[in-house]
């Protein structure tokens, strides 16, 4: 990598020890959206890698894949499609359970946002195990759609010794301080 702004962006986010619960380092992107030069070169970096490759679909995971999702598509000529939590969007929906630590969690994709053949990029703020982004990509793989690439802000060390998931790359900008 080696891009000067990574440093920067790193050094914004802020490290949160035991939150929500004890054991956790909560990586906190909203000092991130403070700090415009941060925030700007976060949304840059991502236009930069997708502008050229042929992307029509951005797909952002709630809540903190919303705060950077939408800047990229408008910049990159893309639409934006919100993958939510259940019972949050109100026309005909998939829906693609994932496993988390205790039990499980879902999300949800209206089913007319994505033609068949698109190609997209699914975005968060995180990536831990994974099992969030592999749910988004079985949503938009299931309308049809080719993810392309799935791009986080963050990535925690486990992810970033294996670099792909479910044999897609996957875009990480900066490892937890
Ligand atoms: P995973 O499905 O295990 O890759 O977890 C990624 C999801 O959980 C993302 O939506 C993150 O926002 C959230 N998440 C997991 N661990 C953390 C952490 N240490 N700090 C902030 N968010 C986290």
């Amino acid at each position: 990598k080696g891009d000067p702004r990574l440093q920067a962006i790193s050094e914004a986010i802020s490290v949160i020890p035991h939150f929500p619960k004890p054991g956790i380092m909560f990586q906190d992107i909203t000092t991130l959206l403070l700090n415009h030069k941060a925030f700007k070169d976060t949304v840059d970096i991502f236009v930069e890698r997708y502008r050229d490759m042929g992307i029509s679909v951005v797909a952002g995971i709630e809540a903190r894949g919303f705060m950077f999702g939408p800047s990229v598509a408008l910049a990159i000529g893309a639409k934006f499609v919100p993958l939510r939590k259940p019972g949050k969007l109100p026309a005909k929906v998939v829906s693609q359970a994932y496993e988390l630590e205790y039990g499980t969690d879902c999300l949800e994709m209206h089913i007319d946002a994505i033609q068949h053949g698109e190609r997209a990029v699914v975005i968060d703020d995180l990536v831990a195990t994974g099992g969030t982004l592999s749910a988004a990509m079985k949503l938009l793989e299931c309308r049809g759609a080719e993810v392309v690439e799935c791009a986080c802000v963050i990535g925690l060390p486990d992810v970033k010794r294996q670099p792909r998931l479910n044999g897609k790359p996957l875009y990480i900008l900066v490892e937890p301080r």
